[in-house]
C-alpha cells in the first residue's frame, strides 16, 4: 500500500494521461459512424496500454483511477451509455490494458522498446490481439445486458476488438517509440522527413478521400517510412494516416463513408485498412532496425578488423628485426619498414627483368654468403623445413652487415604450406664483439704464455741458486783450510765433499727440469719421510749453525712410506726450513728451535714446521707466485712447493703459532701397496 502511495505518478503526467484518453474518447466518437453501433476504432485503448507498459506496476491503481474519470467524462460528453453500463466497459478497457501490458512486458523481458522483429510479433500478437479480445467480450456483453441503442452482443463484438486492435496499433507503437527513445533525428534527416512526409499526407489524402482506385495506394509511402524512419517513422505515420482517416470521415469525404446500408462493411474496411497498415508498417519497421543493427554489427566488425589489421602493421614495423614474407614457391611479397629502410628497396623493386625476385634479394647478400643462403632457403622451400642461417646483408649505404635469419612455414589447417616467413636480426654489433672478444683472448694467451714462461726461469734461478750459493760459501771454506798453516786438509776434505753435493743437487735440480720441458714421467719412489728430512738437515745444517739455530726433528716411529720424487721433496723441506729460520732471524729473544714434526693422519703423513718468527703476514698470498716481502725475495719458492705437493697428491698451507711464529703444514698421501 505504501508502495502504491509512493508510486504516484505526478500530476502533470495524470493530467496529460486523461487528456490523451479523452481526446482518444473523442477521435473513437468522430469514427463512429456505422447507425446504431457505438464502438469504433479505439485509441485511448493504446494511450493505456503504452502508459501501463512504460510504468512500474505500483502506480498502475493511480493510471486506472485517471483512466476511469477519463472514461466516465468521455461517456458522458459523447456516448451517453447509462453510467453503470459506461463503468463496466470502462472495467473491460482497462482489463485489456493490464492483460496487454503484462504479457508484452513478459514476452519482452526487459524494457519494451519495440525494437526487435520479436518486440514487435509479441506486442502486436499479444498486447494488439489478445488483450482486446478482454475489452470486447466485456464491452459487447455490456451494451446487449444494458441495451444501449439496442445493439446486440454478436454484431457489436467483431467490431469491438478490431476497433480496440486498431487503437492500439496505431497509437501505443507512437507512444512507446517516441517517449522511449530520445535520439534526435539529425538534420540530413530531416530534410528526407519533410519531403516523405509530405509525399505520405498527399497520397494519404487523395487514396482516403476516393481520388485513387485504393486506399492501400498508401503503402509504397508508408513502407518507405518504415524502412528510412523505422518506428519513430512508422508510429508518426500512423498516426497521421489515422487523423487523416478521421478527418476525412467526419467531413463525410472518405472512401470509407458510404450509404447507411454499406456503412457497417465500410466500417470494418477502414479499421481492416488501419490495422493492415499499422501491422505493416510495425514489421518493417521492426525488419529495417533489424536490418541496419545488422548493418551496424558488420560495420563496426570491419572496423574493428581494419584497426587490428593496422595494429599488426605496425607491430611487425616496430619489431627491431627484419621481418618478410614469401609464397610457398619462394616469392618475397613483404618486407617490412625496417628491411625496406636498411636495403633501400621494396618489394615492388625486386621485380626485375630476367630476373626472379628471390634472385634480386639474394643480391644484396654477401657474395660468399649468397650462393649458402640461396641454397638453403631452396632446401627448406622443398622440404618444408625451417631454416636458420647467419650471413652479411648489404645495407642501402653499401655496408654489409651480419644478420641471423630463421624462416618458419605458415600452415594451413590441412597443414599445407601457405606462406613462409622470415625474420632477420642484425648481429653485426655482436659478431664484431665477439671477434674482438677473441683476439682478447688470443692476446692473454700470449700474454700468459710469456708469464710462465718468465716464471719459470724465475723458478729456474731460484732453485739452481741455491746449491750455487752453497758451492760459493763452501768453495771459500775450502780455500780458507788450504790457506791456512798449517793446511786443515781434513776440513778441506769435508768441504770440497759438501761441494760435490750441492753441485750434484744443482744439477738433479736441472736434469728435473729438463725431464720437465721433455714431459717424462716423474721418478717416484716410495721412501720414508724421514731420510729425507735427515738429508734436508744436513743440507742446512752449516747455515743453522750459522744462525745459531737448532733444528729439532721429531719424526713418529714405524711411519708408513710415501711414494715421491725424491729431490722435489727435499726441496720443498729445505725451502720451508730456511723461511723458517730467515723468520726466526728478524725476530731476537727466542729460544733458536726450529721444530720439525713428522707424523700419520689418517692415509696422509704429515709434517709441521714450526718456527719461533715474526708469524705469517700475508696468508693469503704467500703462495702466489713472486709474492715475497724479502728485500732480496724471489717470491717463488712457496708457490713451487705447492705445487710439487699438489703433484703428489697432498697439500700444502701455514698458519700462525700462538703466541709467537708460524707453522708449515704439508700431507703427503701413504703410498699404496701397488705404488711401493
Ligand atoms: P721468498 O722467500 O723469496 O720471499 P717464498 O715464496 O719462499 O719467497 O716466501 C714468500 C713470502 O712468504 C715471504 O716473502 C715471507 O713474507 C712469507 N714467509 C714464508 N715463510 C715464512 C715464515 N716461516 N714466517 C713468516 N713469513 C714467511
Amino acid at each position: 500500500m505504501l508502495s502504491i502511495w509512493s508510486s504516484r505518478p505526478r500530476y502533470l503526467h495524470m493530467a496529460l494521461f486523461f487528456m490523451a484518453y479523452v481526446l482518444g474518447c473523442g477521435f473513437a466518437q468522430a469514427l463512429a459512424i456505422v447507425p446504431g453501433i457505438t464502438v469504433s476504432i479505439w485509441p485511448p485503448g493504446g494511450v493505456f496500454m503504452a502508459t501501463l507498459i512504460l510504468t512500474s506496476p505500483y502506480s498502475w491503481p493511480w493510471w486506472i483511477l485517471v483512466g476511469c474519470m477519463a472514461e466516465m467524462f468521455a461517456q458522458y460528453v459523447w456516448f451517453h451509455s447509462p453510467p453503470v453500463a459506461g463503468f463496466l466497459i470502462y472495467v473491460g478497457n482497462a482489463l485489456c490494458a493490464i492483460v496487454g501490458a503484462m504479457l508484452v512486458r513478459r514476452a519482452c523481458g526487459r524494457a519494451v522498446r519495440l525494437e526487435t522483429l520479436q518486440e514487435v510479433l509479441a506486442f502486436v500478437v499479444l498486447g494488439a490481439g489478445v488483450a482486446p479480445l478482454v475489452s470486447a467480450t466485456v464491452g459487447s456483453a455490456t451494451l446487449a445486458w444494458f441495451g444501449v441503442k439496442s445493439q446486440t452482443f454478436a454484431a457489436v463484438w467483431p467490431l469491438f476488438w478490431i476497433g480496440d486492435a486498431t487503437g492500439i496499433l496505431l497509437v501505443a507503437p507512437l507512444a512507446l517509440v517516441v517517449i522511449r527513445s530520445r535520439a534526435p533525428l539529425f538534420a540530413p534527416q530531416w530534410f528526407e522527413a519533410s519531403v516523405l512526409g509530405l509525399i505520405f499526407l498527399g497520397v494519404a489524402a487523395l487514396a482516403l478521400g476516393g481520388y485513387l482506385s485504393s486506399p492501400y495506394i498508401i503503402m509504397p509511402p508508408l513502407l518507405w517510412v518504415a524502412v528510412r524512419f523505422e518506428f519513430k517513422g512508422a508510429a508518426v505515420a500512423l498516426t497521421l494516416l489515422a487523423l487523416i482517416a478521421m478527418a476525412l470521415t467526419m467531413s463525410g469525404d472518405s472512401q470509407f463513408v458510404g450509404d447507411p446500408e454499406s456503412q457497417r462493411q465500410q466500417q470494418v474496411m477502414l479499421q481492416l485498412f488501419l490495422v493492415i497498415s499499422a501491422f505493416s508498417a510495425l514489421i518493417v519497421a521492426a525488419i529495417s532496425r533489424q536490418h541496419q543493427l545488422a548493418v551496424l554489427t558488420l560495420r563496426q566488425s570491419v572496423e574493428a578488423l581494419r584497426d587490428r589489421e593496422l595494429e599488426l602493421s605496425q607491430l611487425v614495423n616496430m619489431v627491431p628485426s627484419h621481418v618478410w614474407r614469401l609464397t610457398p614457391e619462394g616469392v618475397p611479397t613483404f618486407f617490412n619498414k625496417r628491411m625496406v629502410d636498411f636495403l633501400g628497396l621494396d618489394v615492388a623493386d625486386t621485380e626485375r627483368p630476367g630476373m626472379g625476385r628471390l634472385e634480386a634479394v639474394l643480391q644484396t647478400i654477401h657474395p660468399d654468403d649468397a650462393a649458402g643462403f640461396g641454397a638453403a632457403l631452396r632446401g627448406c622451400l622443398a622440404t618444408g623445413e625451417s631454416f636458420a642461417m647467419r650471413y652479411r646483408l648489404r645495407s642501402a649505404n653499401g655496408d654489409y652487415r651480419w644478420m641471423s635469419s630463421r624462416a618458419e612455414p605458415m600452415r594451413n589447417a590441412q597443414g599445407t604450406i601457405v606462406q613462409w616467413n622470415i625474420i632477420c636480426v642484425d648481429i653485426d654489433d655482436e659478431v664484431r664483439s665477439q671477434e674482438k672478444l677473441r683476439l682478447a683472448h688470443e692476446s692473454l694467451a700470449r700474454a700468459s704464455q710469456a708469464a710462465s714462461l718468465a716464471e719459470l726461469s724465475a723458478s729456474i734461478a731460484h732453485e739452481v741458486n741455491q746449491p750455487l750459493a752453497a758451492i760459493v760459501a763452501n768453495s771459500s771454506a775450502c780455500y780458507r783450510w788450504l790457506s791456512a798453516d798449517p793446511v786443515n786438509v781434513g776440513r778441506a776434505k769435508m768441504t770440497t765433499e759438501r761441494i760435490v753435493r750441492d753441485a750434484n743437487s744443482a744439477a738433479d735440480v736441472v736434469s728435473r727440469i729438463r725431464a720437465l720441458f721433455r714431459q717424462s714421467v716423474e721418478q717416484r719412489n716410495s721412501i720414508v719421510l724421514s731420510s729425507a728430512i735427515a738429508e734436508a738437515h744436513n743440507l742446512l745444517a752449516d747455515e743453522a749453525a750459522r744462525r745459531r739455530i737448532r733444528i729439532d726433528i721429531n719424526v713418529e716411529s714405524n711411519l708408513p712410506a710415501v711414494s715421491v720424487d725424491r729431490v722435489q721433496i727435499q726441496q720443498v723441506l729445505v725451502n720451508l726450513i730456511r723461511n723458517g729460520m730467515e723468520a726466526m732471524d728478524s725476530v731476537t729473544g727466542h729460544d733458536g728451535v726450529l721444530r720439525v714434526r713428522v707424523f700419520r693422519v689418517g692415509d696422509q703423513v704429515q709434517t709441521e714446521i714450526s718456527d719461533r718468527g715474526r708469524g705469517v703476514e700475508f696468508p693469503d698470498r704467500i703462495f702466489e707466485p713472486f709474492f715475497t716481502t724479502k728485500e732480496h725475495g724471489m717470491g717463488m719458492g712457496l708457490a713451487i712447493c705447492r705445487s710439487i705437493i699438489e703433484s703428489h697428491g697432498g697439500r700444502l698451507w701455514a698458519q700462525n703459532n700462538e703466541p709467537v711464529g708460524a707453522t708449515f703444514i704439508c700431507t703427503l698421501p701413504v703410498a699404496t701397496n701397488a705404488a711401493q
